[in-house]
C-alpha cells in the first residue's frame, strides 16, 4: 500500500511550483525589459539635446583643444548662459548636469555645473574612481554608469564633447530613480504576491515530503524488529500474499536452548546474543533472501533460489556453521551458541506458506530431537505420503500466543458424588485471542500435530500447572499424548519438577489420550512407568473413542479410566451405549482401574450414571471449565 495519493499531490505542488516561478521570472524580466526601454528612450532624448548643445559650444568659438573649452568657460558671462541652457534639461528624472574636462595634470575638473543643487564651483576638482571617465577619452563614446551606491540615482550618462576627433571634455548628466520607482512600485504587489504564493508551495511541498518521508519510516518500524533488525511477521503477512514461493526454499531456523541463555546469563545477554545471531544470519545471506523473526528466538529464512552450485541445504549449513564458531562475549561471560534448522526445499508445493512453513516447523522439531544443531530437510517423498491429512489452516496465531503469553488453563472440576466432593480438576488448554476471545483447543490442536509448537504448547500447559498446584493440596488432571511423551524436553521437564516433589507429583494425573500413534508398545510402557516411578497417577482418556487394546491398557496399569463422551452424552437414550458403559467400569473394576465419565451435560445422564457403579463424574452439568478453580458449592449452578 504505497501512499500513491502523497506522491501525486508533490508532483501536482512542483508543477504549480514551476509555473509560478515561471511568472514570476516573466514579471522580472518584463520589469528589466521596461526598465531598459524607459532608459534607452531617456538616453535618446538626453543624447539628442547634447549633441546640438555641443555643435553650439564647438560653433560658438574656436574650440579645438581642452584648453580652448577652459578659456571659453573662463569667461563667467559664457558660463552663466550656457549653465542656462544646460539647466533647461533638468526635469525630476535629470537631478544634476555638468560638464568636466581634464587639465594639464589629467585631473578632472567642473567647467560648468548647471545643476540646482549641490552646485560645484567653477575649477573645483571632481575625484574620479570609475574607470568610464578614462574610456570616455579612449573610446570617445557616450558611457553610461549605472548607479547602485548614490541614493536616488540610477545612472549617469557621459557624452563626450569633439573636436578635431579629440575629445576636450565631457558632459555628465545624472538620472534619479523616479520612473524606476513609480514602475517598482506599481510592480511590487504583483512580485510580493508570486513570492509568497511560492514560498507557501514550496512549504506545501516540504509538508509532503516530510509526511512521504514520515510514511516510509513508520513503514520500516512497522515490518521491522526492534531487536534484531529484520523483518518482523507484519512484513511476513504483507508479503506473503505477493510473494512466488517457487523461487524460493523456506527453512526455519531456532536457537537451541535458549532459554538456558536466558536463565544462566539474564536476559540482556539473551538479547545481545539474539541480536548477534541474527547479524551472523544476515551476513550469511544475500539481499534477495528474505530474514524474518518468526518467534521469540526463531527466524523464518525464505532462500532466493541461486542459479550457482551452492545448494539451499549448504546454505542453512553454511548458516549453522556460522553461528556455531563464533563466540559472544557479554560481561565477562563467553557464550556459545548454536542453532536448529527445518528446510523445506519447495514451498511451492503446498497449499500455501503456511502449510509450508508448518512443514519446516516439523522437521526443525527433527533437527530438535536428533540432538540439535543441525539442517533437517525435508523429504518429499515421505510428504507424498502425509500430504493429504496436512491441513492448511494457520496456526501462527498459536505461536503468537505462545510468544505473547495469550496460553492459559481452563480447569473443570470432576465430582465424587459418593462424597459431593471435588475429587480434582482437568486442566483444558484455551488461548486468548488478540481480540480477548477464548478459543478453544478443537481449533488447533488437530492442526499442531507434529509440529514443535505442539511441544512448547504442551510444556507451557505443564509449567502453568506445576505453578498454580505447587502450593495447594488439590488434586489436577493434565492431557498429554504419545507424542508428547517421546519429546525429551517435556520429559526432561517433568522429571526436573516432579523428581524431589513428592507432594506435587501425587496430586498429578496425566491423563493419556488414547490414540493410534502408539506404534511402539514397549517404548510407551516405559514411559508411562517413568511416570508411575515419579508416583504421578495415569489415567487413559477417552476410552472407548476408537480402536483401544485392552492388553496394552491392563499393561500399563493406569490408574484411571475415563470414558469417551461420545458413549455417555446419550447414555438415559441409548440403551446400548448404557450397556456399554457398564462392562466398561466392570473391566475397570477387574483391573483395579477407577472410573471417570465426561460429557455429563444434563440432569437426566447424571441420575442414569448414578445407577451405575461410575466413580466420578464431569461436565457441565456439574460445572463448566473455569479460569480459576472452582469451589464445591458453585457446583451444579449451570444446570438446566
Ligand atoms: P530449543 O532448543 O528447544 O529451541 O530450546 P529453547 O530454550 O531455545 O526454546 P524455548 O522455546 O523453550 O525457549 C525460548 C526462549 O527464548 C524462551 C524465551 O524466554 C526466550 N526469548 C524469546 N524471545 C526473547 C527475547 O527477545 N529476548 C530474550 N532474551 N529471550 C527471548
Ligand atoms: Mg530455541
Ligand atoms: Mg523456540
Amino acid at each position: 500500500m504505497v501512499k500513491k495519493k502523497e506522491f501525486i499531490i508533490f508532483f501536482l505542488l512542483f508543477l504549480l511550483a514551476l509555473f509560478f516561478v515561471y511568472i514570476y521570472n516573466n514579471i522580472t524580466k518584463a520589469k528589466d525589459d521596461i526598465f531598459d526601454r524607459i532608459e534607452n528612450h531617456q538616453i535618446e532624448q538626453i543624447s539628442s539635446i547634447l549633441k546640438n548643445i555641443e555643435k553650439d559650444i564647438l560653433d560658438s568659438a574656436e574650440i579645438k583643444s581642452s584648453k580652448d573649452l577652459f578659456s571659453l568657460f573662463n569667461d563667467e558671462n559664457m558660463r552663466e548662459s550656457y549653465e542656462r541652457i544646460i539647466s533647461l534639461m533638468l526635469t525630476s528624472n535629470v537631478k544634476y548636469a555638468y560638464i568636466l574636462y581634464k587639465d594639464e595634470k589629467d585631473r578632472f575638473r567642473f567647467l560648468l555645473d548647471a545643476s540646482k543643487t549641490d552646485k560645484a564651483e567653477f575649477y573645483q576638482k571632481f575625484d574620479v574612481t570609475l574607470s568610464e571617465y578614462e574610456a570616455i577619452y579612449r573610446e570617445k563614446k557616450p558611457q553610461i554608469i549605472k548607479q547602485h551606491d548614490i541614493e536616488n540615482l540610477y545612472l549617469t550618462y557621459l557624452y563626450p564633447i569633439i573636436s578635431n576627433g579629440h575629445v576636450v571634455g565631457l558632459f555628465s548628466i545624472d538620472i534619479t530613480t523616479n520612473i524606476q520607482k513609480i514602475i517598482l512600485e506599481s510592480i511590487k504587489p504583483l512580485e510580493t504576491f508570486f513570492v509568497v504564493l511560492i514560498i507557501f508551495i514550496l512549504l506545501l511541498m516540504a509538508m509532503t515530503i516530510m509526511q512521504i518521508f514520515h510514511y516510509f519510516v513508520t513503514r520500516k518500524k512497522i515490518f521491522t524488529d526492534t531487536l534484531t533488525k529484520t523483518f518482523n511477521r507484519n512484513y511476513l503477512e504483507e508479503i506473503s500474499s505477493m510473494l512466488n514461493l517457487e523461487h524460493y526454499s523456506l527453512a526455519m531456523l531456532d536457537l537451541d536452548k535458549f532459554k538456558a541463555i536466558n536463565d544462566t546469563y539474564g536476559h540482556k545477554a539473551g538479547d545481545y546474543v539474539l541480536a548477534q545471531a541474527s547479524r551472523i544470519f544476515k551476513d550469511s545471506i544475500r539481499d534477495s533472501d528474505i530474514l524474518i523473526r518468526y518467534g521469540g528466538e526463531e527466524f523464518l529464512l525464505l532462500i532466493h533460489n541461486r542459479n550457482d552450485s551452492e545448494s539451499n541445504i549448504d546454505i542453512c549449513e553454511r548458516l549453522r556453521h556460522n553461528v556455531s564458531k563464533e563466540h559472544f562475549y557479554y560481561d565477562t561471560n563467553e557464550i556459545k551458541v548454536h542453532v536448529s534448522i527445518g528446510l523445506h526445499k519447495h514451498p511451492s508445493l503446498e497449499k500455501n506458506i503456511q502449510e509450508a512453513i508448518k512443514i519446516a516447523d516439523g522437521m526443525l522439531y527433527i533437527a530438535k530431537k536428533n540432538g540439535r544443531n543441525r539442517v533437517i530437510a525435508y523429504d518429499e517423498l515421505e510428504h507424498a505420503k502425509t500430504s493429504s491429512s496436512a491441513s492448511s489452516k494457520d496456526i501462527s496465531y498459536v505461536k503468537e500466543a505462545l510468544d505473547d503469553e495469550r496460553v492459559l488453563c481452563y480447569f473443570q472440576p470432576i465430582y465424587n458424588h459418593k462424597s459431593g466432593e471435588i475429587f480434582k480438576y482437568e486442566a483444558l488448554v484455551r488461548i486468548v485471542s488478540k481480540n480477548n476471545t477464548v478459543i478453544s483447543p478443537m481449533q488447533f490442536l488437530p492442526q499442531l500435530k507434529h509440529t514443535n509448537m505442539h511441544y512448547k504448547l504442551t510444556q507451557r500447559i505443564l509449567l502453568i500447572v506445576f505453578e498454580k498446584f505447587r502450593n495447594n493440596q488439590k488434586l489436577v488432571s493434565i492431557n498429554i499424548n504419545f507424542s508428547d511423551l517421546m519429546n525429551p524436553d517435556i520429559e526432561e521437564m517433568i522429571i526436573k519438577n516432579l523428581k524431589n516433589n513428592h507432594h506435587l507429583a501425587s496430586r498429578i494425573t496425566f491423563e493419556i489420550l488414547e490414540s493410534d500413534e502408539i506404534d511402539d508398545v514397549e517404548l510407551f510402557k516405559q514411559k508411562i512407568n517413568l511416570l508411575h516411578s515419579l508416583k504421578t497417577k495415569v489415567s487413559i482418556d477417552d476410552f472407548g473413542s476408537g480402536y483401544s487394546n485392552f492388553k496394552t491398557i491392563i499393561d500399563v496399569e493406569a490408574n484411571f479410566l475415563k470414558i469417551d463422551g461420545s458413549l455417555i452424552k446419550n447414555i438415559d437414550k441409548n440403551n446400548k451405549d448404557f450397556r456399554v458403559v457398564k462392562s466398561i467400569i466392570h473391566f475397570a473394576r477387574q483391573s483395579n482401574m477407577q472410573t471417570i465419565a465426561e460429557f455429563v451435560h444434563s440432569k437426566e445422564v447424571y441420575e442414569k450414571l448414578l445407577l451405575l457403579d461410575i466413580d466420578y463424574m464431569q461436565g457441565f452439568y456439574i460445572s463448566a471449565p473455569e479460569a480459576s478453580l472452582v469451589e464445591r458449592e458453585e457446583l451444579f449452578k449451570t444446570a438446566f
